[in-house]
């Protein structure tokens, strides 16, 4: 019942502005975004994958106002990019993005976007490695497509995300299902309209299976984004009867929830990739964090109150 309530207030500035300077917020927010800077984040780059984890790197921010913060968040991602060429993981450390921080909902945003994000994926190709872009709200859907499309070109190892909720994605899914795409399927974080998405929990739980087997029987490489103990079963007996062996899919999860999952998983040989989120302008990733899972909210309220 609450997850609306908190997406709602996820895309308001006056929550923003009182959440953000709460005192005791930062430290529950650390469970979810472990650094601000990229001196933070780079020795959790080291620690994760010294014990066979792999990482997608998320530089927190979206719903940017200014050319200018988009040209900012390119510059974040380069200066990542930099830090991680010195310690040769190449594809071992991916980059998530997000368009709307790169300026996709500006005036002329499309082309502000692809033009901001292109240097990101050619540094991160200089380096061995790949970009995905996250799917946001189901409006922004088709632009990113296209520059998923347009960026595929001279990149094909570039990645986008799929979301199970919406009535489009099985279309999707098909579409992408080809040989080279990489494609991570997650349920869905936005509040979205009946006339788009499934609303029940069970209707998103079985289209993403309709969907993962179209990913499954396909061609491309499947990412399986989600913590769902069921769905991760599934994926694994759907991935044997396609025939496919442990490097041809992988899992993805979360920092900050199911750790002992993560570990787990990549003891039995599974690629598992951790969604690693850092840097300041972390509102909006925090508050879907709450919606997803009430008893976050519950936390988060009562160390606010024990203060
Ligand atoms: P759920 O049924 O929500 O959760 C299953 C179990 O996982 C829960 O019972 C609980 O034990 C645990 N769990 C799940 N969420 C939480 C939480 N917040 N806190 C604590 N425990 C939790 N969504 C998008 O819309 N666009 C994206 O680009 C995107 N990228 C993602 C990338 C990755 C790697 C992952 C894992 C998710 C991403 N998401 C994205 C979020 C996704 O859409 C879901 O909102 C989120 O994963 C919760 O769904 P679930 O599949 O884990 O299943």
């Amino acid at each position: 019942m609450l997850g609306p309530v908190i997406l709602a207030a996820s895309r308001s500035d006056r929550m923003r502005r009182l959440i953000s300077a709460a005192p005791v917020t930062k430290q529950v927010v650390d469970r979810f975004i472990p650094g601000e800077a990229v001196a933070d984040i780079v020795p959790i780059v080291e620690e994760m994958t010294a014990k066979g984890l792999e990482l997608t790197m998320d530089v927190v921010g979206e719903d940017i106002t200014t050319p200018e913060q988009a040209t900012a968040a390119r510059d974040a991602y380069l200066e990542l990019i930099g830090r991680l060429k010195g310690l040769e993981l190449g594809e071992k450390v991916e980059m998530s993005v997000k368009l709307s921080m790169f300026g996709q909902a500006l005036e002329g945003g499309h082309e502000l976007a692809l033009a901001n994000v292109r240097p990101v994926v050619e540094a991160a190709a200089a380096i061995g490695t790949t970009v995905t872009l996250d799917a946001e709200d189901h409006t922004t859907l088709d632009s990113m497509f296209a520059i998923h499309e347009e960026l595929r070109k001279d990149f094909p190892q570039t990645g986008c995300v799929i979301q199970a909720y919406l009535f489009r994605t099985e279309a999707d899914a098909r579409r992408l299902a080809a040989a080279g795409s990489r494609v991570r399927l997650v349920k869905g974080a936005y509040k979205e309209p009946a006339e788009v998405a499934y609303q029940q929990k069970h209707e998103i739980d079985k289209a993403y299976v309709r969907i993962l087997r179209i990913l499954m029987e396909g061609e491309g490489y499947p990412m399986i984004g989600s913590h769902d103990p069921r769905l991760i079963a599934i994926a694994q007996e759907l991935a044997h009867q396609a025939g496919r062996k442990l490097d041809e899919y992988e899992f993805q999860m979360l920092y900050g929830i199911r750790g002992d999952e993560h570990l787990r998983l990549a003891a039995e040989g599974h690629r598992m990739r951790v969604y690693t989120a850092y840097g300041t302008d972390w509102y909006g990733y925090f508050m879907r964090r709450l919606a997803e899972k009430p008893a976050n909210l519950r936390f988060f309220l009562r160390s606010m109150i024990s203060k």
